[in-house]
């Protein structure tokens, strides 16, 4: 595999200035060495100059966790992507499960953010994912080909696609890395270009390794276990084991 392994944390609503500070502090300690992989946390609006200001010069990259698809204009409590691009964001999420349930983002709309967020220099880290019961009615290949084909993929511009079934996201439940690896292999073939897919969804530093030993699996995005700054090191640990027994292999 030819792709650099990207393990990104989504911090979702969680946070404070102290806290910010010792989680970031302890990565930036645990994750030397480990350069073979690539790592970026995504905070919430208000910490990401913090972010910023703390990762500035290290191999932690930063994102956001949602973007506008409008470029400027009276859209009250939305932030552009060029916004976020002027100080420095490299990923922003798009499509997450949370959005689209909770907020009711359409798959025309996620197209949009994945857009705009690219015509601003940011790299969309673009979320499909089908729910339980889709899954039980044989259906997981058809929602994410759906989620995916509504999104115009310039294999020129930077992207990652993070497969994250809904019923794994925040749940404990893990897919197991032969049903990840399935998907992720069909996924891969609707793709355009090089584009890493990652997957998400109740990653652990225990689970991690066999989930990263799959062909197709380029890594993870990482919800609850991106808070606690041993377990999303110990994912990132496992990244790189995977990416150096990987270049033993070949
Ligand atoms: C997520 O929200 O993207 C996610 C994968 O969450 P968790 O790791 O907590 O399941």
């Amino acid at each position: 595999m030819s792709r650099n392994r990207l393990v990104a944390g989504n911090w979702k609503m969680h946070g404070s200035r102290a806290a910010n500070q010792a989680l970031l502090d302890a990565l930036l300690a645990g994750i030397a060495g480990t350069n073979a992989v690539e790592c970026a946390v995504c905070a919430p609006f208000p910490y990401l100059q913090q972010v910023s200001e703390r990762l500035k010069g290290s191999a932690l990259a930063w994102g956001a966790q949602n973007v506008s698809e409008h470029e400027q204009g009276a859209f009250t409590g939305e932030v552009s992507a060029a916004m976020l691009r002027e100080f420095g964001c490299r990923y922003v999420i798009v499509g997450h499960s949370e959005r689209r349930q909770l907020y009711g983002e359409s798959d025309a709309r996620v197209a949009a953010k994945f857009a705009a967020a690219q015509r601003a220099g940011l790299t969309p880290i673009l979320c499909v994912g089908e729910t339980l019961e889709a899954r039980e009615a044989g259906r997981t290949e058809e929602v994410v080909a759906r989620q995916l084909d509504a999104v115009a993929i310039d294999p020129k511009a930077p992207a990652v696609l993070a497969y994250e079934p809904v019923w794994a996201i925040g749940t404990g439940r893990n897919a197991s890395p032969e049903q990840a690896q399935a998907v992720h292999a069909f996924l891969r073939k609707k793709l355009p270009g090089e584009m890493r897919v990652v997957y998400g969804g109740s990653v652990k530093a225990q689970n991690a390794a066999a989930l990263f030993a799959m062909p197709d699996i380029d890594g993870g995005l990482i919800g609850g276990a991106s808070l606690l700054a041993q377990d999303f090191i110990g994912i990132v640990k496992a990244a790189a084991a995977a990416a150096a027994s990987e270049r033993v292999g070949t």
